[in-house]
C-alpha cells in the first residue's frame, strides 16, 4: 500500500485512491478518505476478504472468491496508478 501517498493526497481533499476531488466517504477502520466510486469497490474487497477468510477456515473452495477480489484490486490499482492525470 502506498500509505505516504494516501496521506498526500488526503491532505488535498482528494479521493484517497484516484486523486479526483470529489465528495468523499470514510471507510471505518480506514485513515483515508474517498470518493463514493472507489470507496464501494475498497468496501467490497473488505468484504470478500473477509468472506474468504472465513471460507478458508471452514475449508471451502474460495476461488470464485479470490477471482472476484483480484479483479476489483486491479481496478482499485489502476485507478490509483492514474492519479497523477487526475483533473485537479
Ligand atoms: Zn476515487
Amino acid at each position: 500500500m502506498r500509505t505516504d501517498l494516501y496521506r498526500e493526497l488526503n491532505v488535498a481533499g482528494q479521493c484517497g485512491v484516484c486523486g479526483r476531488v470529489r465528495d468523499l466517504f470514510e471507510l471505518p477502520g480506514r485513515p483515508e478518505k474517498f470518493c463514493l466510486e472507489c470507496s464501494a469497490d475498497l468496501a467490497t474487497v473488505i468484504q470478500l476478504n473477509t468472506e474468504i477468510n472465513a471460507a478458508t477456515r471452514k475449508g471451502m473452495s474460495v476461488g470464485a472468491l479470490e477471482s472476484e477480489f483480484s479483479e476489483i484490486s486491479r481496478r482499485i490499482l489502476a485507478r490509483s496508478q492514474s492519479a497523477d492525470l487526475s483533473d485537479v
